[in-house]
């Protein structure tokens, strides 16, 4: 072992520390989820950010490249002790397989099952979350092995209005954000379900068969194991042929075309402009009838996409639940923020105001009184900050610009002996006597005057 201090360590590739203004963001997005997210009657939900790993290979398919090939996987040391004596990971309980979970609504299935958040008879359930999603891909601008979703789900209803209003919802909060709609692209389309979607995929196989030379091998694959991922195929040879292939919009049976045609009424209604794609096939198994993405046009090179989601009416059972109805969306965070960045809207915007209280001294007596004033103000909510290093008056008002201060108290001996302090409005330097015994709520009624107008439109 070497001897002296180790190297500091460096964060995993992939991931990303949020300090100053990309956590200011973060708080931000979150905010206006719960606030826009609440109107409609979702309620926030947290789940645990691993799972068994089974819950993601039920939901998602063993097949998925997310299973397959990019899942994290999470082990105690005891476990992987046991693990390696015994020859591989079969020999764990199934309780002890786990994984980081890639995405948010496999978890919200196995807790909406578990703790019957959808009892017979009862109301949808709708709720949102937000948190960390890991995925082992090769990092690249827009793809971090560690990102932050926030999605929505809603159990418990078939009905289209629900598709129409998630929708909805979803681009009322783009556009609470900054985002308007003229700056997305909305692409719907409608999967089907289980009545009418085994001859579309027969449809898209013969195909895909038909076009065996023109597709890549691993399109060619997908014709016997998941036709319909073909369309999903990043390869732009094979995304020329499956433009021309069978649209599952054509082919639904009578109660998925009445469904999907309702959907787009309500969208049409609320004045939500969609593309129809007979394309646009959701990598995931779960997906029936609505799915949509929604992709930013501008700054996002090859990963426009924002934010997707869709009906997952068969995903309850896949987790071991009763049949279920259910739909959700899930946005990445950091894709918003580059999209936001490319129309000059700083989602963090600058750190918040704050009052500052300076000592024109040192004594005891200053000290004291700069102390009080600091307390009464922080319980009267308003963020004050002070000094802590000794520093001189003059050093005091500079951290008081930096610190972003509205008005600065000052303390001296003199005044305090008269039961005063000076405060000063540091935009115009104006300075004006206060009463220490009115102090704390005469500063709070003045910086909120001062902060509450120039607070960040939406
Ligand atoms: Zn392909
Ligand atoms: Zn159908």
């Amino acid at each position: 072992m070497a001897s002296g201090k180790p190297n500091p360590a460096r964060k995993p590739e992939g991931t990303e520390d949020l300090y100053g203004a990309s956590m200011r963001a973060w708080v931000r997005m979150r905010e206006v989820a719960g606030r826009v997210f609440g109107a409609w009657g979702y309620d926030p939900v947290e789940t645990p950010a691993m799972e068994q790993l089974d819950v993601f290979v039920h939901g998602l398919g063993q097949a998925t490249d997310v299973v397959r090939k990019e899942m994290f996987r999470a082990i105690t040391s005891t476990n992987l002790a046991t693990v390696i004596a015994e020859g591989g990971e079969g020999t764990l309980k199934a309780s002890r397989r786990l994984a980081l979970r890639p995405e948010g609504t496999a978890g919200f299935v196995r807790a909406a099952i578990e703790h019957t958040f959808v009892p017979q008879g009862a109301s949808c359930v709708k709720s949102w979350y937000a948190g960390p999603m890991f995925r082992g891909e090769r990092v690249q601008k827009g793809r971090l092995r560690q990102f932050h979703q926030i999605g929505a789900e809603c159990l418990g209803s078939d009905d289209p209005a629900l598709d129409a209003e998630l929708i909805i919802m979803l681009m009322d909060f783009y556009r609470a954000l900054g985002l308007p709609e003229g700056a997305l692209r909305l692409r719907l389309n409608s999967m089907g379900d289980s009545a009418c979607r085994p001859a579309y995929r027969e449809l898209v196989r013969g195909f895909l068969l038909e076009h065996k030379g023109e597709l890549c091998e691993e399109c060619v694959a997908r014709a016997d194991t998941n036709p319909l991922r073909a369309f999903d195929c990043k390869n732009e040879g094979c995304q020329r042929v499956m433009s021309a292939a069978p649209a599952s919009a054509d082919h639904l049976c009578g109660d998925c075309a009445e469904h999907y045609a309702k959907v787009k009424a309500r969208l049409d209604e609320a004045g939500i402009a969609y593309e129809e794609d007979p394309t646009l096939v959701r990598g995931l198994d779960y997906y029936t009838r609505t799915v949509f993405e929604v992709e930013a046009l501008t700054g996002m090179g090859s990963q426009a996409a924002i934010g997707g989601g869709g009906r997952y009416d068969g995903l309850v059972e896949l987790e071991g639940g009763k049949p279920t109805p259910g739909l959700g969306f899930a946005v990445g965070f950091e894709r918003i923020l580059i999209a936001l960045e490319a129309l000059g809207v700083e989602l963090g915007g600058e750190e918040p105001p704050c009052v500052y209280v300076a000592s024109a001294g040192h004594e005891p007596e200053l000290e004291n009184a700069v102390f009080r004033a600091c307390l009464a103000l922080r319980r009267e909510g308003v963020r004050t900050e002070r000094d802590y290093q000794n520093r001189s008056l003059k050093s005091q008002f500079k951290q008081a610009d930096k610190a972003h201060a509205a008005l600065c108290v000052v303390v001296g001996s003199d005044e305090l002996a008269a039961g005063e302090a000076t405060l000063r409005d540091m935009a115009t330097h104006e300075q004006t006597p206060v009463a220490l015994d009115a102090l704390a709520r005469e500063v709070a009624r003045r910086f909120a005057a001062l902060t509450a107008p120039g607070e960040r439109g939406e």
